[in-house]
């Protein structure tokens, strides 16, 4: 059974990680990334800080499949809110992702990428399946225990939504509110903004590598969105990927509310 590559943009995601993986642990330092090779919730991972950016992402994505031989990829992060109905707290499943900032037109319709004749990159199925339906149960069943409602009040979290739809990425932080309006009117499904996500589905999808993209909204992408991004990191993101991945990798059937691992652990391995 090939390693699935555990891939995060931003420090305070993996570190909780990798804690949990033990000592039993590879460092393997290539292209100034760390590659932690271990084992996690009882599934061999490789877990990896991509950094921020499409060519950070790409770089890292290339390493995780050519030098690990990962079987699958899941990409976990943060987002900037695009369409009206999404929130800072909910989490985003990406059904395909898109690079909102490419655009050789006219050489080729503007979003495609050049020579592979694809704008939106769709990710696997039954693995969005799956991350789907551990998202669903852990807001339903973990999130209020592990997020304390003090925190959630300061944090501006009340009752965390799940989607799942079109992610965009781009090498932009989106910060103002004429931008979010001009990526709504050019891309009306569009759910939320990052600046990694379409880069590591592009590289799956030239290597045939399964993948899975979530992301927890941290800002509206506005004015606003200089929120303290690692007090939300640290108090929701990092807790939300945590106990969604744990679900993912054990395998916990969405009956289980307790979040024990039940007969069926092996089933999806
Ligand atoms: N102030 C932060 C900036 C992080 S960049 C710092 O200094 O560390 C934002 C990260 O979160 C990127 O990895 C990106 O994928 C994601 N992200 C969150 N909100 C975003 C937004 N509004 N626009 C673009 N990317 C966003």
């Amino acid at each position: 059974m090939k390693a699935i590559g555990i891939v995060a943009a931003m420090h305070g995601e993996i570190a909780g990680l990798v804690h949990e993986m033990g000592t039993d642990v590879q460092v393997h330092r290539i292209g100034q990334r760390d590659y932690y090779m271990g084992t996690l919730h009882g599934r061999s991972c490789v877990v990896v800080l991509t950094r921020i950016g499409k060519v950070a992402a790409a770089a890292t994505t290339v390493t995780l499949i050519r030098e690990f031989n990962v079987g699958e990829i899941v990409f976990t992060g943060l987002a900037g809110a695009v369409a009206p109905g999404v929130r800072v707290g909910d989490v985003v499943v990406a059904h395909s992702l898109l690079q909102h900032d490419i655009d050789a037109s006219p050489l080729f319709p503007q979003y495609e990428v050049p020579l592979l004749g694809c704008s939106r990159f769709p990710a696997d199925a039954a693995l969005s399946a799956r991350l789907m339906q551990c998202a669903r149960d852990y807001l339903e069943h973990d999130f209020y225990r592990q997020v304390p409602a003090q925190q959630r009040s300061t944090l501006g979290v009340h009752t965390p939504a799940l989607h799942q739809g079109l992610i965009i990425s781009g090498d932009q932080f989106v910060d103002c509110p004429q931008e979010v309006q001009r990526l709504r009117d050019a891309l009306p499904d569009a759910l939320c903004v990052e600046m990694e996500g379409a880069a590591v589905a592009q590289i799956c999808h030239e290597y045939g590598v399964p993948f899975a993209v979530m992301r927890t909204i941290s800002d509206s992408a506005d004015d606003t969105a200089c929120v303290d991004f690692s007090a939300f990191l640290e108090q929701v993101a990092r807790v939300y990927a945590h106990g969604i991945l744990r679900r993912f990798l054990l395998g916990i059937p969405s009956a289980d509310a307790n979040g024990h691992p039940a007969v069926s652990r092996t089933a999806h391995r």
